[in-house]
């Protein structure tokens, strides 16, 4: 049974089980039509005003200016690693468009999914006019010098003369890391465009749309299910592509990646993502009845807080791995002194219905994911677990 479980799972992870059971319900029968939300044609009059219904509800959430476009993609935050960069360097050709121009795009690289965008940016422009510069690598600044556990200042970082765009995530999922209140606006030279990778902490707390480029998140965290990447773009940016590739120096965009062609289509250049964009509908529908960001923002701060309080006041039995000006509100990471005794955790977990507690296989030890489905109670059972497990 549900009731019996919290689900503390880094992604895909909970969600409210009133969301889930309209989105249950709309996938048998949505609106009375007799025929499912993901059966009927995505360009029918019902599911156009779903689509519309969802982008609203998702500008509104975020606070999404008029100067920004609210794009439906696929692909994951995955996706999004590529399709930033080819759209960006689209548009930096376009205002750049001699045949030697060059540029660099800058990573923060605070964590594992940080890294791994990174990397696809080498990998996408191999062979290009374009080079990719690590302004930071957060390993560098950490005690043991190969662990991501914590967010040096930004004048440690090295940002390039003129780069493309800067980018960064606001929160890594795996090493517990997240800027604290917001990435340091300030240190940016005039008139950069900054990306953020807003998959794991996305309406958990405000983030100024304004300040960015491009904000992206893959919905199956705070906002969703799988299938849906929630992209936010300044309209600027909505270009045309193959007239950018014709000027040489930058790689080609699919179509499927290609900003402008979703922009143009109102996301729907091909088949969305329905039932998951039905789902981010209620799910969206929910925070907004729940009081907003705001609300949800204050929950993650006293569930999360709550939780490193036990961890901090443990004599050693739980160790933080993150540094406490860095450490996550959504994904609380920290060790036990050995194999056995973090075994023993797990299973007294487990027998209360504590699930999906073990860190990600890349760095071990302990994950509790405490995102927007995670209410203060639940977080709350496994505060108490750990108080009488010490
Ligand atoms: N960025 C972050 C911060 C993530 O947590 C994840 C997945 N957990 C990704 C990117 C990759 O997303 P996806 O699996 O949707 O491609």
């Amino acid at each position: 049974n549900r009731n019996d479980v919290v689900n503390f799972a880094a992604g895909p992870s909970t969600l409210p089980t009133v969301v889930l059971e309209k989105a249950a319900q709309g996938l048998l029968n949505y609106n009375g039509l007799g025929m499912g939300v993901a059966e009927i044609s995505h360009r029918s009059k019902e599911f156009k005003a779903v689509s519309e219904k969802t982008v609203s509800d998702f500008k509104t959430l975020m606070d999404v200016p008029d100067t920004h476009e609210v794009l439906l993609m696929q692909g994951g935050g995955m996706g999004a690693f590529s399709t930033v960069v080819l759209n960006l360097l689209a548009a930096w050709k376009l205002q750049n468009p001699e045949s030697n121009a060059k540029t660099t795009l800058d990573y923060i690289v605070t964590g594992s999914w940080s890294n791994k965008a990174a990397g696809e940016a080498k990998r996408l422009t191999q062979g290009t006019d374009v080079s990719v510069n690590v302004a930071l690598d957060a390993r560098n600044h950490s005690q043991d010098g190969k662990s991501f556990s914590n967010i040096p200042p930004a004048n440690e970082w090295k940002y390039s003369e003129n780069p493309a765009f800067v980018y960064y995530c606001d929160n890594e999922t795996v090493n517990g890391v997240e800027f604290d209140k917001s990435f340091p606006y300030d240190s940016l030279p005039p008139n950069t465009n900054l990306v953020a990778d807003v998959s794991s902490n996305i309406l958990s707390r405000k983030i100024d749309v304004s300040k960015h480029a491009v904000v992206y998140g893959g919905a199956q965290k705070n906002a969703g299910i799988a299938g849906l990447t929630l992209v936010i773009v300044r309209k600027d940016l909505l270009v045309d592509t193959d007239a950018a590739f014709n000027l040489g120096g930058i790689p080609q965009v699919p179509h499927l990646c290609d900003y402008k062609r979703h922009a143009d289509n109102e996301s729907m250049y091909n088949t969305p993502p329905m039932f998951a964009i039905y789902v981010s509908g209620l799910t969206f529908e929910h925070i907004l009845n729940h009081g907003g960001v705001d609300e949800y923002s204050k929950r993650s701060d006293r569930k999360s807080s709550k939780l490193y309080q036990v961890i901090d006041n443990s004599n050693g039995l739980y160790k933080p791995k993150v540094s406490p000006e860095s450490r996550s509100r959504m994904n609380v990471v920290f060790t036990l002194p050995d194999e056995e005794t973090e075994k023993r955790y797990l299973n007294e977990a487990d027998k209360l219905g504590l699930k999906n507690l073990k860190g990600h296989r890349s760095v071990g030890g302990i994950r509790a994911s405490l995102y927007n489905g995670i209410t203060e109670e639940d977080a709350d059972k496994l505060i108490e677990m750990m108080k009488s497990f010490k």
